[in-house]
């Protein structure tokens, strides 16, 4: 009986690799890069207008979908970010990819792409799907002009909004995210990581609130629901290397790394976001999630509204990511 048990686990290791945890750390680390309370309200902000001034997001309000495209172009217009649209047809509705570009030097080093979907399901407004992650791009992008404009960091940067990643659309070639992909595998668009921000606004803390799928919860992953998931695939070890190498500098957000095989093809629900779209035309992509309907009880529900999310959290993933940015571009 031991025998063969050690080498499931031996197994279940060579193919999904032990749990790669880094907690949050009592020394006290570097002073923060951005101002945490003030990206707290920005971020509450972000969450109003989409979750309550504009509301579902989903191809029964085309409207909706309108209004947040509009939002977002405003975003990066009142922030004198370079933004325009990327139109596409899904049935009788025509619908955008919002895409925004921060570049400083000519010959930037190195080309990112962080991507989020804007719809939600229907029947919610979908504040951690996806609203918290389209809030944490924005704030993401607002930072890193500010750090273009004090320091040389040589990378370009694409903030790219995708239209129809739910329900009814997923899984079609009409994702905004397989639309993009595809234009940029067509046009050898050059993209070192495609990094995919799906639900990143929801932690928890109850005994058994965070939960995994097959086969992960042999392989001592955390119980506690406070960290912020790496998922990457075998062709995106870079990437997600060195994403869990910046991200454990920040010592207020822990955070785990997992790689699969196959793109994914063995944990079907590592694929369930953007991030497979890019995987699946050979690009570099990471996802980055507070591990969704593993955690977050209130999945597609009316009850995924902004009083649920965790703000702190997602103002340190914006301080995360700056960091990386910036260990990248120098
Ligand atoms: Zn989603």
């Amino acid at each position: 009986m031991l025998r063969t048990s050690k080498c499931f686990a031996g197994v279940l290791i060579w193919l999904f690799g032990a749990a790669i945890v880094h907690p949050a750390g009592s020394t006290p680390g570097e002073e923060p890069m951005i101002d945490i309370q003030q990206t707290v309200e920005r971020l509450k902000a972000h969450l109003e207008a989409l979750t309550l001034r504009i509301g579902e997001r989903s191809v029964r309000f085309p409207a909706n979908i309108q209004k947040t495209a509009e939002y977002i172009q405003s975003f990066y217009q009142e922030n004198a970010v370079a933004v325009h649209y990327e139109p596409f047809s899904y049935q009788d509705l025509t619908v955008a990819n919002v895409v925004a570009e921060l570049s400083s030097g000519l010959k930037p080093s190195k080309h990112f792409l962080l991507g989020a979907h804007y719809d939600s399901v229907a029947g919610t407004v979908g504040a951690d799907d996806n609203a918290s992650a389209i809030a944490v791009q924005l704030e993401t992008a607002r930072h890193l002009k500010a750090l273009m404009s004090r320091e040389e960091i040589g990378l370009a940067v694409k903030f790219v909004s995708f239209a129809l990643e739910e329900p009814p659309v997923y899984g079609t070639p009409f994702m905004g995210s397989r639309v993009y992909a595809r234009k940029a595998r067509q046009a050898q668009e050059r993209l070192d990581g495609m990094i995919c921000l799906e639900m990143v606004g929801y932690t928890c803390s109850d005994p058994g609130c965070q939960r995994y799928p097959f086969p992960l919860m042999f392989l001592g992953y955390p119980k506690a629901g406070n960290f912020i998931g790496l998922v990457g695939n075998l062709g995106s070890r870079a990437l997600a290397r060195s994403l869990f190498k910046t991200f454990r500098q920040n010592r207020q957000l822990p955070v785990v790394k997992l790689t699969v095989p196959f793109n994914g093809r063995l944990v079907p629900a590592v694929r369930l976001s953007d991030h497979a779209s890019f995987w699946d035309q050979g690009f570099q992509a990471v996802m980055i999630t507070d591990s969704a309907f593993y955690r977050n009880p209130h999945y597609h529900l009316p009850s995924d509204t902004m009083s649920k999310l965790d703000y702190r959290f997602m103002a340190e993933l914006v301080e995360s990511l700056l960091i990386f940015f910036r260990s990248e571009g120098r």
